[in-house]
């Protein structure tokens, strides 16, 4: 049972939505995370959300999910070389793999130009990092994983070759 100003995690209040649903993006599942998430980051003490974790472990498929908001809590790895936080600015993105938007901080060359291949910053709900999304073979079918470069410019800019049978994916850009 929760303690009386703790809210239960995602799963135990909504067992039928899987971690990667579309159902975190609508309605009740929606609003649920949405209310969970400024809970977990704002009004639950530090110090108890370790026991939080113990008590209400990850079942299977919700694996990494604790970890994720840690990470999220840290500022996206910028390269130093070419650009800092100091400039970054914040952008709305979409998650590639599940749709779900949330805001990443990027730096002014990123704006203007590519996403870092070095970022390590991922969705909070399916753990898909930022700048890189599934892609299907048009041969084969099978998935694999591309780096969308300009994703955050809302452009589909992506290139490479389906590692099953070497057919290559491309995606021009747009913007
Ligand atoms: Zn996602
Ligand atoms: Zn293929
Ligand atoms: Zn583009």
């Amino acid at each position: 049972m929760p303690k009386p100003d703790e809210l239960s995690p995602l799963w135990i209040v909504f067992p039928y939505i899987p971690k990667e649903s579309i159902g975190w993006r609508m309605g009740a599942g929606d609003d649920y995370l949405n209310q969970w998430l400024e809970w977990w980051r704002t009004d639950f003490p530090a110090d108890l959300k370790e026991g939080y974790q113990l008590r209400w472990p990850e079942p299977q498929g919700w694996l990494g999910f604790y970890a994720s908001l840690t990470r999220r809590n840290t500022a996206p790895a910028l390269d130093s070389k070419s650009g800092s936080l100091a400039d970054a600015t914040n952008c709305e993105y979409a998650c590639l793999k599940c749709a779900h938007t949330f805001v990443i901080a990027i730096s002014a060359l990123e704006a203007a130009t590519n996403l870092y291949p070095t970022r390590t910053d991922t969705c909070d709900h399916c753990l898909q990092r930022v700048g890189t999304g599934p892609v299907k073979c048009r041969n084969c079918g099978k998935s694999f994983e591309l780096s969308f470069p300009h994703w955050h410019l809302r452009c589909d800019l992506a290139a490479g070759e389906c590692p099953a049978c070497g057919t290559s994916y491309l995606s021009a850009c747009i913007c």
